[in-house]
């Protein structure tokens, strides 16, 4: 019979990444003097995309999954060598990052944007909060199935995030897109994984958030796909893809793509 494998993603599927990355902003836009975080997230987040647009690596960090907060605080080590570049100007992007932010409410004192700038990498390296009862349904999932994970991000802080959310060696195989220098949804990327667990791809499974990167990149790679939709409307119903709300609805959807 041929192994069915289940592959995870990590971020937003096990564990809360983009709303946990924006309170840790707040936090941060907090540290400035007259400036409001609440009414201040998307005009200060886009000044930060803003500067991360501009960088001769862009494409390459986009094809990684890299968002542009994660350049705020990642340090770069242990990533595939084609990421040298942005790892030698990561200390420019985040300096001049907070500038730009500065720019947008008339603060141009750099002790206080470095305040800022600290605030925001010491929250997210306080440990991510874990989507509740994950780790059961790994746990579950694993006793009948070998399972892995694929997550795009800078080795680091995806390392860092494993360990603080006691993940770290629950996957028989892990991909990094940092590590590897290539990511999500690449077919390499989800076939390699199953090579790896002597796993068939017709009937494995791909777990994830973003319908472009974990449905449409497993579903390409041959595997069916479980999307976490977490309220969000369906983009488009496709044969061989499951939609549950959390991680929680897992196991009924296995049992459903069967
Ligand atoms: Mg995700």
């Amino acid at each position: 019979m041929p192994t069915r494998a289940v592959v995870f993603d990590l971020d937003d599927t096990l564990i809360v990444e983009v709303s946990f990355a924006m309170t840790s902003f707040r936090e941060a836009l907090a540290m400035l003097p007259g400036v409001d975080p609440d009414a201040s997230e998307v005009v200060a987040l886009d000044a930060v995309r803003s500067v991360w647009t501009t960088g001769a690596d862009h494409a390459l960090a986009v094809g990684l999954g890299f968002a542009s907060w994660e350049g705020l605080w990642s340090d770069f080590a242990g990533n595939h060598p084609s990421l040298a570049g942005l790892e030698a100007w990561a200390p420019t992007y985040r300096t001049e990052a907070w500038r730009a932010v500065g720019t947008v409410f008339g603060i141009d004192d750099q002790g206080l944007l470095d305040c800022a700038a600290d605030t925001f990498e010491e929250a997210q390296r306080r440990g991510h909060p874990v989507i509740g009862g994950m780790d059961e349904v790994l746990a579950g999932v694993a006793e009948r199935h070998p399972i892995g994970l694929i997550t795009n991000g800078p080795s680091d802080i995806q390392r860092l995030k494993l360990e603080q959310s006691g993940l770290t060696g629950a996957f028989a195989r892990e991909v990094i897109s940092g590590e590897l220098g290539i990511g999500k949804p690449d077919p390499v990327v989800f076939l390699g994984l199953l090579d790896g667990l002597g796993a068939d791809p017709a009937v494995s499974v791909m777990v994830g958030d973003s319908w472009e990167r974990d449905v449409l990149g497993g579903l390409g790679a041959g595997m069916s796909a479980v999307w976490i939709a977490d309220g969000r409307p369906v983009p488009e119903h496709r044969p061989r893809v499951a939609v549950v709300d959390s991680v929680l609805g897992l196991p009924a959807a296995l049992d459903q793509l069967a």
